[in-house]
Formats: C-alpha cells, structure tokens, sequence
C-alpha cells in the first residue's frame, strides 16, 4: 500500500534509477515529492484555432487538432531523427515537427486527437510548429484533464534525467490520490484569519493551478507557512533563554563618563543610543541578547568596550569582578581588537588578554613600567594564559573561535561580544553556559547590512541596535561609475595619489559564477577543452584544457594572476602591487594585510575575499572590477574598507556591462552612503536572490520569497509570537509541532 510515508522508489513510476535522481532535490517521500514546486509556469491556457495560429508568428501559441498525417525519418545526413506530424481542425492546419524523439511516432497515431502548446516558426515549407509540447486527447474542446498543454503548465528545476514533464507525469496521479491526506499544518484560526487555501487545495493550486491568482494565493500561504515555522524556531530560543538568569550589572554612569571624556573623540548620537540600550539591558537577571548593527566604520567597537568596562568593574573590587570574552572571526581581527581595546582602557585597570591559535597575549596596565599597551603587552604560554583566565586574573579576553574550545574556561564569564560572527549559534552559546547557573549576556555586530525583513527572520530573537551614522571627521567617500573610455584616467589618478602615499585596493570579481558554470557544464557533458572566456571579462579567461572540477578553483587564482601580471607589467610597472586570494594560507594573508598597512605595498589586489573589518586607514581608493556582478551591500562593503581617515576617499566602479538594470543599480551605490538602505534597494531591485550571502543563512525558497514582504514578515512573527505566549510547546498543535522538528533538521542558523 502506498502512502505520503511511502519512499519514492516504490512507487511503480518511479523506481530505484528516478529515486536516485529525485534524492538530489532531498526528495525521499511520496510527501517529499507533492511538496517539490514548481520553479515557475508557461501559461498555455488560451487554445486558439489553426488559423489564428498561423499567423501568430514566433508567438508561443496553444491549438487542438486531429493527426491526417504522421512521418518518423533519419535524416542520414545530420544523424538526426525527424517526426514530422500534420494537425487539422476546423479552421485548417497546420505542420508539426520534432527532432530526435522517435519513440513519438509509436506514441502518436493517425486520427489521434492532440493538444500542442509552443512556437510558430517559418521555414522553407511554409508555417509550422517547432518541438511543441503535446499531450493526446479524447476530443477537440477538452480542457479537463490536461496535464502538459492547454492549461498552466509548472515548470520545475531540473536536473540530469529529470524533466519537468516527467516530474508532471509523475506527481498528478500522486496529488489525485494523496492530496486529500496531506495534514495541514497551520493552526485553524491563522487560516481563517488570513483566509489562507487549505494545505491540500494549495499544493494543488501550486502545480496545476486554475489561474495566476490561485497560484500567488497557494505561494503566500507557503511562503507564511515557512516564514512562520523560522519564527516559531526563532522564538522558541528566545524564550528558552527568557527563562534563563544572568548577572545583572549595575550601569556606573561615573565610569561610563569617565571613559567617554577620555576618548580622542566625541560619540555620535548614535553610538550613545546604542550603548545607553545595551548598559540597560546589562542591568537585568533576563540575558540579553542583542545584535549591534553598523557600517564599517561606525564605530562598533568602543560601544563594545562601554560595555565590557562596565561589566568589568560592576562587583565591589574584593568580589573578584565580572570576565568578558571578546570573540572575532579571525587573528587579524582579533590583534587589531586588542590592540585598539587596550588603548582605549589603559587607565581604567583593566587586564585584558588575546588568545588565538598560537599566540596568547596580556596587557596589564597595573604592572609597574607600563608606557602603553603596545609596549606593555607581553607574550606568555598557553597554559599559563588558560590558568589566568580561570581563576579570573583576566577580565577582558579577546580572541578568535580560541576562546570556546575544549579546556578554556572563565571563572566569572558575564559577557560575550561577538564580531562579525553570524555562525555563532546557540550550540556555542551553550558551550559556555555548561555546567554555570548564570548565563553570559550576548552582543552581537555586524556590518553586514541586512534589510529589516531579514534581520527580523535571521536574527528573529535578538533585540536591534542600529548605529546609524558615522562619526563626524569622516569625509564621505565620492563614489564613480568608470566608463571603459575612461580607465586611462582613473587608472593616472591612482598613480598620482600613490604617489602622495595612499593605499589602493583593487577587487577583482571571483570567477564564482562561471567556474560554477563550468561545473554545471562539466558535470552534464564531462571534462571540456579550449578555452573558456568568462562574460564580460575577456583579460580573465580561462584555459580549460581538459577540466577537472579540482582543477576549477585553481584557475580562479590563474585569472587573478592574469589580471596581476597586467596590472603590474602594463598599467603600474612602477607601483608595488600585491596579490591575496582564498587560496593563501592566514599567516601569508595577515602577513600582506599587514605590509599594505605599513605602506610597503602600494596596491592589494584581491578577489571579494578580504576579510571584513580590517583597518588600513591609508587606503583611499578603493577599485572594483566587473562591479555589476556584485550585490549592493557587497560593494558598500568594499566601499566601507576606504574612508577611514579625515583624508578624501574613492571608489572606482569599472563596469562591463552598461545595461540599464545595473546602471539603475550602481547609481543607487554612488547616490547612498547608507547601508541599510542599499541593501533594500537591492531586495527591491534584484529580489530575494540577491540577498548577500544568502545561503549561509539557510532560509528554504518560500520563506526567501516572502522576505520582499515585510507585512508578511511582520504577520508571521506575530502569529508565531501569539501562539508560544498561549503555548509555548504547542501542546495543542501536534502537526504543527512536528512540522516544526522536520523544520529544524532542514533550516540552520548557526
Ligand atoms: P567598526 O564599526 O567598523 O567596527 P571601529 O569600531 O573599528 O568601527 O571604528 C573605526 C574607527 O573610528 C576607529 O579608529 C575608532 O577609534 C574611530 N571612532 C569610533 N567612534 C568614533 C567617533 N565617534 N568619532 C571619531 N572616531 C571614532
Ligand atoms: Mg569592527
């Protein structure tokens, strides 16, 4: 017996050899299989007659008729097989050929009644039908059952042996059988409320649907149905941790001003907001949980140190005093964090320590001699770092994924702040919570700037803090759209301010997307040869030869070499340029980084691999290759490593490709200095799938749909708010509570 459990190779259509095929889209179940949509339709629904389709030249038109004549040949010539068909109804008829399907002439008979959907080409002998889709029928203005043709048709993603019109084939008789079984998931009220299709009339409506609209009314229902279960997910975590106690600090306003009138600088309006936000919440037993969003740039880190300071010096000094662990994504990072950390507290005594894969570091400003942190810091071993740390001789450790390893432990950890790390997730947060009563309150930044829909689903169970301008001695950088016939002149004013000591960064698109076309290429057709150039970038291509897939990424760097070797040899012959890519080693790349900081390297070349956040305040032009292949939020992430010194900085888009979509969309870049905007001009202009870095967040393809939609967002985070407050184990909603462990193994925010 046959069921929505049932696997799908048991399924007598289907089979091991299709089961196989159909894993690669994680379909394993009959359920698994209805619940495959389709990526978009071709609207065949208007059956017009013979002779209006004649003269519907190139058009994609839909006709019904009866066969008068059928032909099946080799044409020995091409080695291609022909099935040529004639087609009459009452208007008159028309020709019908297809290459290279010869089993239609054993499908297709004469006097058979045929629907056929496709293109009116013109050829020699007149109008005819060219490989049109067809499907046989009982009679002439039958319109029911049709499957293929006549209808809207879904048209699914593909792989290698798996058509859409199998998939067709294959999932009707399945949804006429088991539809009606399929349980629905969303609870009653919601459906009611939002007038929601039901679940089996929606998945229905999604592959062979009445209309346009009763398809758009089946995908909003999924896309809330998807967007819902990431909220509850989200949600759920909150309150988990709601229920949970931390230390509460006491914000010392004395202090917090002390250490503000000590800076070389006064704060923006913004950071005071966000740093008056998080002291609250340091204040209470609930842990916090907050995300601190800002440009590169804005001034993240001394909010950071605010809150470090404070907790730091919270508890009377006999108690011992409160540790802060301080986690960036990579050793740069983290040495340039307590470098500036260190700085900032000298002389509020405060010991702070880096701990990274091989090296560990102290600064203790108490320390009799002390002249300044540079000086001041003093290498010890691991171990001794690691006894410190316990036994809370160090109050602020800085450091990389170091600091929550097997073996490290705080003796009084009360804050975790966290850069730039969206991987952080809860198993880690748990890591350091083991075996404690308290909890550690959490901070995270980032300068990723992410629209509001996505950030609420994302980072659904953090509370925001937004630094939304940037501190007042910073020129703004001048943002232009490079021409072709106007490289030589850019590429003259780059060596004029070289010459005054200036850094250049220049970003070379990552051949990404044509190496995963290749892929795509090598994976159907086997290893391919020649050569490949890739689009619009003509000094980058790259010489195949017999192609590997390892092989592949290699070449990135071979086109990136390319591009180094001319600007090096031709356009800067006298200009110190330097490569960084993937590909390197973190020693060789922190060592470069480090060189084009210092001025012994006049120009970084690079693919968009540079970490972020690395701070080389000398750098004020920023060049970008191919800079229409790249999302907004990326380029004002590039844009972001210039402009951070009171000198006036640049950023050159050199572009290929002058059509009016990227046109539309650099002019956004060159006229906002806001990220959070371009990153809405970007889910506006470009759609979902252009969200940066997207897929590190997992978010399944009708949840991704839904995130233009912020009342949609908003509704669902609602619903799903609603619900845990009523029921927080949805005791009362068992599908919904399994549907929502299936869920979780699928998403991943980590
Ligand atoms: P990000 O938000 O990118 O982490 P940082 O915290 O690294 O930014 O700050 C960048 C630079 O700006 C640092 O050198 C920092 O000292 C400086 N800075 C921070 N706030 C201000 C301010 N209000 N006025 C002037 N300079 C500031
Ligand atoms: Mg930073």
């Amino acid at each position: 017996m046959i069921s929505l459990s049932t696997k799908v190779e048991e399924v007598p259509k289907i089979g091991i050899t299709y089961a196989k095929r159909l894993k690669k889209f994680g379909i394993k179940t009959v359920q698994d299989l209805l619940f495959y949509f389709p990526a978009r339709y071709d609207d065949f629904s208007e059956i017009i007659s013979i002779k209006e389709a004649k003269q519907r030249l190139g058009e994609v038109v839909c006709v019904q008729g009866q066969i008068t004549e059928i032909e099946s040949k080799h044409t020995f010539k091409n080695f291609v097989n022909l099935t040529q068909v004639v087609v009459r109804d009452d208007t008159g008829e028309i020709n019908v050929i297809w290459f290279n399907q010869p089993y239609l002439a054993k499908y297709l008979k004469e006097d058979d009644f045929i629907c056929l959907a496709g293109k009116i080409s013109l050829g020699k002998s007149g109008v005819y039908f060219n490989s049109p889709a067809y499907e046989r029928i009982n009679e002439i203005g039958e319109n029911e059952e049709l499957t293929h043709t006549g209808r809207i048709v879904p048209v699914y993603s593909e792989t290698k042996g798996i058509t859409s019109r199998w998939l067709r084939y294959v999932i009707k008789p399945l949804l006429y059988r088991f539809s009606e079984q399929i349980q629905e998931t969303l609870p009653k009220d919601i459906i009611k409320k939002y007038k929601f299709l039901p679940i089996q009339e929606a998945v229905w409506q999604l592959h062979f649907p009445d209309s346009f609209e009763h398809a758009d009314a089946a995908k909003s229902r999924f896309s809330f149905e998807e967007l819902f279960l990431i909220q509850l997910n989200v949600l759920k975590e909150k309150i988990k941790l709601m229920i949970k106690k931390a230390h509460a600090c006491p914000m010392d306003a004395d202090l917090m001003k002390n250490f503000t009138d000590s800076l070389p600088f006064q704060l923006t309006d913004s950071q005071k907001k966000c740093a008056f936000a998080i002291l609250k919440d340091l204040e209470k037993t609930v842990p916090m949980s907050r995300l601190l969003e800002g440009d590169v740039g804005s001034g993240k880190t001394v909010v950071a140190a605010m809150a470090a300071l404070n907790v730091v010096k919270c508890l009377p000094a006999q108690a011992g005093g409160h540790q802060v662990a301080f986690m960036a994504p990579t050793e740069i990072l983290a040495k340039q964090h307590f470098k500036s950390v260190s700085e900032m507290l000298k002389n509020f005594n405060v010991k702070i320590g880096m701990l990274t894969g091989k090296d560990a570091r102290i600064f203790d400003p108490s320390s009799p001699g002390s002249s300044g942190p540079a000086a001041e810091a003093f290498g010890v071993s691991k171990k001794s770092f690691l006894g410190d740390l316990e036994n809370g001789q160090i109050d602020i450790a800085i450091g990389t994924h170091s600091l929550i390893q097997k073996g490290v432990e705080f003796k009084d950890l009360a804050l975790v702040i966290l850069d730039e790390q969206h991987r952080f997730g809860v198993e880690q947060r748990d890591h350091l919570i083991k075996n404690k009563k308290l909890v550690p309150h959490l901070l995270s930044m980032t300068a990723t700037p992410i629209p509001r829909t996505l950030a609420l689903t994302a980072y659904g169970d953090l509370d925001l803090s937004l630094i939304d301008e940037m501190p007042a001695n910073r020129k703004k950088t001048k943002t232009i759209i490079v021409e072709p016939a106007q490289r030589k002149e850019a590429y003259t004013f780059i060596e004029k301010e070289v010459k005054e000591g200036k850094g250049v960064f220049v970003i070379f698109p990552k051949i990404e997307s044509n190496a995963s076309k290749l892929k795509e290429i090598i994976e159907k057709n086997g290893p391919i040869s020649g050569s490949f150039v890739p689009q619009n970038y003509p000094s980058a291509s790259l010489r195949t030869g017999n192609l590997s897939l390892s092989q592949l990424a290699i070449n990135e760097v071979k086109a990136l070499k390319e591009e180094y070797e001319k600007l090096s040899k031709e356009v800067f012959p006298d200009l110190r340029i330097t490569m960084l890519h993937g590909k390197m080693k973190s020693p060789e790349k922190e060592r470069i980084m480090l060189d084009f900081k210092k001025g012994e390297i006049d120009i970084l070349l690079s693919t968009s691999v540079v970490e972020v956040g690395v701070d080389v305040p000398r750098a004020t032009i920023m060049m970008i290759e191919g800079a229409e292949r790249f999302g907004l939020s990326q380029l004002h992430q590039f844009r972001g490593r210039v402009g951070r010194s009171d000198m006036q900085s640049y950023c050159f888009l050199f572009t290929t490709d002058p059509s009016m979509l990227n046109r539309k969309r650099l002019k956004a870049l060159v006229e906002s200095n806001n990220g959070f905007e371009l990153a809405e001009k970007d889910l506006e202009i470009r759609g979902p799938g252009s969200l940066y870095g997207t897929q590190q967040w997992g978010i399944p393809d009708m949840a991704m749909q839904g995130l233009s939609n912020i009342f949609l967002v908003e509704k669902t985070r609602a619903a799903a708010k609603e619900i845990l407050e009523k029921d927080p184990e949805l005791k009362n909603y068992p599908e919904l509570k399994e549907r929502l462990k299936q869920f979780q193994t699928k998403i991943h925010f980590e």
